[in-house]
């Protein structure tokens, strides 16, 4: 007789239902898994096998048919062990048909019957809630993270044989000091603070205005005058995540794998630095099965690039699309897939290779390897740069002078602030910061008086900006003046900005 077990696999971000169909008849003993299976699932036969055979079950020799239906969707991975067995198990009537109904059923099982941990748990049982399963039973070490979803009942296992008894009804404790409290647990991790940095006070603004208004921002400057250590104490001046995003970037951690076990929800931005080796597979996502990478992990948060000029060039060509868009899109033969990437962009470079330019008394650089130096950076990507700032070496002063620095918490204060003026003021809109106003937003929340009319105008023809960067200022203004709490902006608020972007003519004018 045939039997029938609903379970669930990710295709991109996206949640896609599997039927897993089990045909227990008389005939030759035999054990057969159709349904367009990709290698790994057509090894799922001999984990099942061995799972229930440990799991104190007999398996008759008689013929059994598995089939994972919609037959068009290739299927991959081991989350089908688990509804497999309970199918085959289900079909040799040691299981009521009746306990299937309403419920999704997801996991790997492992040879002696243990249940797995997989991937992707959170979207599905978001998914199963939505349409209309009333129950998940998913690896206890997935439970955490399935429990984020309310209005759905979600049941941990650990063993094949404790799925039979709660699919029998039989009565199942879970053992709640297997599960911390996840809100217990949440407390600010603690990052490297600000307040170590010495001098530096014009870069550490540019930075905070930045973060407060989600402008990517570019750090240049000789080695060791501090860039990279002043973007690794960038999470100290976060602004915490919102409910949703915290969903939103708890999902692609749930389907790269990537979740704590104990405390799966994500309360922080991330903060992701990566390496000029990376690929272009790990930066932007991709493979057969597509995978967010690095640029949708930094979703919500930040991507540091340190020595940009050192990463090759079509990498960095990849990050256009995402940086305008937000997001990024894979295309594959079956289909088009889309991953959420609106992260800020970090990066840092020395201004030459020796890393002393513009100080011509000590840089040993010929103009055309400096030429070739900065052109490593292309105009597409500099457009999408909003602030670029130098980092000169520390004077001596700075270094031996008595003052207390700034602590990170007073910066991360006023930009809050800021972010809630513009949470506040786009309520009703897409866009999220001041960095994803389009030109047309401009006009209405970036209005200048006469003063301002006139300052932008002489910029535009001393600083030689495009339209684009004309347009980048008004948005780094429009921060500024949310910083100060000013409902206008005013001449001062563009006036600095528009120091963000004399650096454009200085290098690459
Ligand atoms: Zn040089």
């Amino acid at each position: 007789m045939v039997r029938t077990v609903f379970s669930a696999t990710l295709q991109g971000l996206q949640v896609k239902f599997v039927n897993v169909e089990a045909d227990v008849s008389n005939g030759l003993p035999m054990f057969h898994l159709v349904g367009y299976l990709s290698s790994e699932v057509k090894e799922a036969g001999e984990r099942v096998r061995s799972a229930i055979r440990n799991s104190d079950f007999v398996l008759p020799p008689k013929k059994v048919v598995v089939n994972l239906s919609p037959a068009n969707m290739r299927k991959r991975g081991s989350i089908f062990d688990l509804p497999i067995a309970i199918a085959i198990l289900t079909a040799l009537e040691e299981i009521p048909e009746q306990s299937l109904k309403g419920t999704v059923i997801a996991g790997e099982l492992s040879l002696d019957g243990g249940v797995r941990r997989v991937s992707g748990i959170l979207p599905i049982v978001l998914e199963a809630k939505k349409q209309g399963y009333r129950r998940c039973i998913i690896p206890m070490g997935n439970l955490q993270e399935g429990e984020l979803v309310e209005g759905v009942q979600v049941i941990g296992v650990k063993h094949l044989k404790e799925v039979c008894k709660v699919l029998k009804g039989e009565n199942m404790q879970q053992n709640a000091e297997d599960r911390p409290n996840a809100i217990m647990m949440l407390n600010k991790a603690s990052y490297p603070d600000f307040a170590d940095i010495r001098g530096q006070h014009f870069v550490k603004r540019a930075v905070e205005v930045a973060v407060a208004g989600n402008h990517n921002i570019m750090m240049i400057g000789p080695p060791g005058a501090g860039k990279t250590a002043i973007a690794k104490r960038i999470p100290s001046i976060l602004p915490p995540l919102t409910l949703d995003e915290s969903l939103e970037l708890t999902m692609i951690y749930s389907i790269v794998g990537k979740l704590n076990q104990d405390f799966p929800l994500k309360t922080e931005r991330p903060f992701r630095e990566v390496h000029q080796t990376v690929s272009q597979t790990a930066l932007i996502g991709g493979g057969i099965f597509p995978r967010p990478g690095e640029i949708s992990m930094a979703h919500k948060g930040v991507l540091f690039l340190d020595e940009i000029a050192e990463f090759p060039k079509n990498i960095l060509d990849n990050l256009r699309q995402p940086l305008e868009e937000h997001s990024i899109k894979i295309v594959r033969e079956r289909g088009e897939y889309e991953f959420p990437a609106e992260f800020l962009l970090v990066a840092a470079m020395n201004p030459c290779l020796c890393g002393n330019y513009p100080n011509l008394n000590k840089c040993t650089c010929t103009t055309t390897q400096i030429r070739g130096y900065l052109g490593k950076l292309s105009q597409p990507l500099l457009d999408r740069i909003d602030i670029c700032v130098e980092v000169p070496k520390v004077e001596y002063d700075d270094l031996t002078e008595e003052i207390r620095e700034e602590a990170s918490e007073a910066i991360r204060e006023r930009i809050v602030k800021a972010r809630r003026i513009q949470w506040e003021r786009y309520r009703n809109c897409e866009i999220k910061a001041n960095a994803h106003l389009s030109i047309k937003d401009m006009e209405k929340y970036c209005a200048l008086d006469s003063e301002g009319h006139k300052i932008m105008q002489q910029a535009y023809e001393q600083l030689g900006l495009t339209a684009r960067t004309y347009h980048k200022v008004l948005g780094v203004a429009r921060t500024i003046a949310d910083l100060e709490g000013a409902e206008d902006i005013q001449g001062k608020h563009l006036r600095e900005a528009l120091t963000y972007r004399t650096m454009d003519a200085k290098y690459w004018g």
